[in-house]
């Protein structure tokens, strides 16, 4: 017999070589019905697990979040048993759980229409009913190969050999038996297929074995599994939304920017985009106004500071480099961060203590050479702006200044409704400074964070290669997580720069950097906004505030007049006075998701009133103009976001 630990502590016996399913049966029949994969210590299994040592068991159901992946990952073999069935001549790459569900990788005659996708399935659903067992079978390695290699599979065969070099027995997979289908992978996965209640696929896409354009080209099947059918309804519902959202459409919709290809990456802005990117960052200069230092500084460098700052080294390949006419060489660059670059204007003069802790921030254009492939509308571009900021401090105000910058930072969000969590991320890789600073700067960081008090979680090996940092994501309306603004800690900074102030004692101490940003790129922030207001930006945001509906022709002038006294009391006024029907300018106001839409007729123009309708309200009834425009500007005050 061997002895098993529970997780309330109690143990159990059962016998040696008994699947762990016996011991969910010998808790409890429910427990044993609802079981799908157990932990056995630290290692996640099949049921079918044989137990052979003592052990602590955990059993998992639907009920924890690690279940899904398994969950999807055996939805991905269930794809590729039905692709299998259905296009004989197919090979099978990997299926791996990624973020909101599955894919699986084939090379097949011709690329899927959304005709396969259907039947495909179709027949996926045929097996889940057939509740087939997923067993696990450990075969002799080479016969695995000869196995693979015989039914055409020499994907399957590389796979085996790279992953189990020098294993005399490989784990295989098998849905029933062998002529229904059998897949090679080290698992684990849900006990039978009729386990696998809700999925759908939803795209297709190229690919290539292992992502690399030089290998075979492959068809990638997408698709998702949820643990019930309206946990998946939810998702797919969550999906259209942000399809309706997606900030490439909207912005096209709203007229609020363009790409073009002569620039890939790089943004230009419409009249109303500019007025939303130039309102945010008038934003953040306001609220950064009392307590910190806007600066501007050069947008290209000699390649001796990237050597200095340790970019020319671990960040080359991410920036645009420039040809130097005078040397004949590559050997500037754009800046792809402002850090250098203030890190030299604080070196410029003697600092006394008394200016600690100095705020510089700084909105210049950055370059960042991501490949053309990787760019996508707002969100990742090779050209964009950051509210970046650095902090010199001294080493005693850390804890006061991460307090300070937190409370920024959440702030900052909160205008917007963004939630937000924290995550502290540690050392990464590849990094400069040697480990006692990195013990140093982790040590600081974190007390700092801990006396906080606010609830964090921790991200190994994520930190900068200058030091660690505390990460902020936001969650948006339709609960995505995006990761936004960032608190780093860098002694390796002032060691290259130099960086000192004078202290109460007269002598010179080296300062502490913190590098902060909030926003992150203020284009990739815009684009989060856009989707979670879904276009419809509050009052304050909006590039048009308001537009003037004039009824006939004759009420042009009055319209005019009342735009102009809402643009001097500082609003965004338009007039629409195209020869069109009130009811379809109202129509396409709404469609532009402008926050208030003013019907002028005789009665507004003889009245000074204006006729109010609101984006979200619906007709508001009229009302004296200079009333809208006060309570409008108490609107655009209080940055309302309803
Ligand atoms: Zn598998
Ligand atoms: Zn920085």
């Amino acid at each position: 017999m061997i002895t098993v630990t529970l997780p309330d502590g109690s143990a159990k016996e059962v016998e040696h070589g008994a699947p762990v399913k016996a011991v969910a049966e010998a808790i409890s029949p429910r427990l044993a019905e609802a079981a799908l994969v157990a932990y056995v210590d630290d290692q996640l299994v099949d049921l079918t697990y044989p137990l052979t040592r003592d052990a602590a068991i955990r059993i998992v159901t639907s009920k924890n979040p690690e279940a899904l992946e398994v969950y999807r990952h055996s939805t991905a073999h269930l794809l590729a048993a039905a692709v299998t069935a259905l296009f004989p001549k197919v090979q099978c790459g990997i299926g791996p759980p990624i973020e909101d569900g599955f894919y699986y990788d084939f090379i097949v005659e011709r690329p899927f229409v959304p005709e396969d996708l259907e039947a495909i399935e179709a027949r996926m659903r045929e097996i889940a009913a057939r509740d087939y067992v997923y067993e696990r079978q450990m075969w002799p390695r080479q016969e695995a190969i000869d196995f693979f290699a015989g039914r055409g599979e020499p994907l399957k065969v590389q796979l085996i050999e790279e992953k189990t070099a020098g294993q005399k027995e490989v784990s295989v997979y098998t849905i029933k038996d062998r002529d229904v289908f059998v897949d090679f992978c080290v698992g684990p996965h849900v006990p039978t297929s009729g386990r696998l209640k809700a999925f759908k696929l939803t795209a297709t896409s190229n690919a290539y074995w292992k992502g690399d354009a030089s290998n075979a080209p492959m068809q990638r099947v997408y698709g998702t599994a949820f643990f019930s059918q309206k946990q998946l309804d939810e998702h797919l519902a969550r999906i259209e939304e942000a399809k309706k959202r997606d900030h490439r459409k909207l912005g096209r919709e709203l007229d609020l920017f363009q790409l073009h290809q002569v620039s890939p990456g790089a943004v230009f802005w419409t009249p109303r985009g500019t007025t939303l990117y130039n309102t945010l960052v008038a934003f953040c200069q306001s609220r950064q106004k009392a307590d910190f230092q806007e600066i501007k500084t050069p947008l290209l460098y000699s390649k001796t500071l990237w050597e200095q700052s340790g970019h020319w080294g671990k960040y080359r390949d991410n920036m645009f480099l420039v040809m130097n006419n005078e040397t004949n060489e590559h050997d500037m660059s754009l800046k792809p961060m402002n850090c250098p670059s203030h890190h030299l204007y604080y070196a410029t003069a003697r600092r006394s203590y008394r200016e600690l802790p100095l705020r510089l921030v700084t909105f210049d254009v950055l370059h960042r050479n991501e490949l053309s492939g990787a760019l996508s509308g707002l969100t990742r571009v090779r050209q964009f702006a950051q509210d970046d900021c650095h902090v010199y401090l001294r080493q005693d105000q850390i804890a006061s200044e991460v307090k300070f910058l937190m409370d920024f930072i959440l702030g900052h969000y909160e205008a917007f409704g963004l939630a937000s969590s924290i995550k502290f991320a540690t050392r990464p890789e590849t990094r400069i400074g040697d480990d006692a600073m990195w013990d140093r700067a982790e040590a600081a960081l974190r007390s700092a964070l801990e006396a906080t008090g606010k609830p964090y979680a921790i991200k190994e090996g994520d930190g900068a290669f200058y030091g660690p940092k505390i990460d902020f994501d936001v969650t948006d309306s339709l609960g995505r997580a995006w990761q936004l603004g960032t608190i780093q800690l860098d002694y390796a900074a002032p060691e290259r720069f130099d960086l000192n102030y004078v202290g109460e004692d007269n002598a010179e101490h080296r300062a502490v950097v913190i590098h902060r940003a909030v926003c992150g790129s203020l284009e990739r922030f815009i684009a989060i906004l856009i989707e979670h207001f879904a276009g419809a930006f509050p009052l304050w945001l909006a590039p048009v505030q308001a537009i003037v509906l004039p009824i006939a022709d004759r009420h042009a002038d009055y319209a005019r007049e009342a735009a102009r006294v809402l643009d001097a009391a500082g609003l965004r006024a338009e007039v629409d006075e195209r020869k069109e029907k009130v009811n379809y300018k109202i129509r396409e106001a709404q469609l532009q998701k402008i926050p208030y839409m003013l019907v002028v007729g005789d009665r507004e123009a003889a009245e000074r009133a204006v006729a109010v309708r609101s984006r979200a309200k619906g007709d508001l009834g009229p009302r004296p103009l200079d009333q809208f425009v006060t309570d409008a500007l108490a609107e655009v005050r209080a940055k309302a976001l309803s």
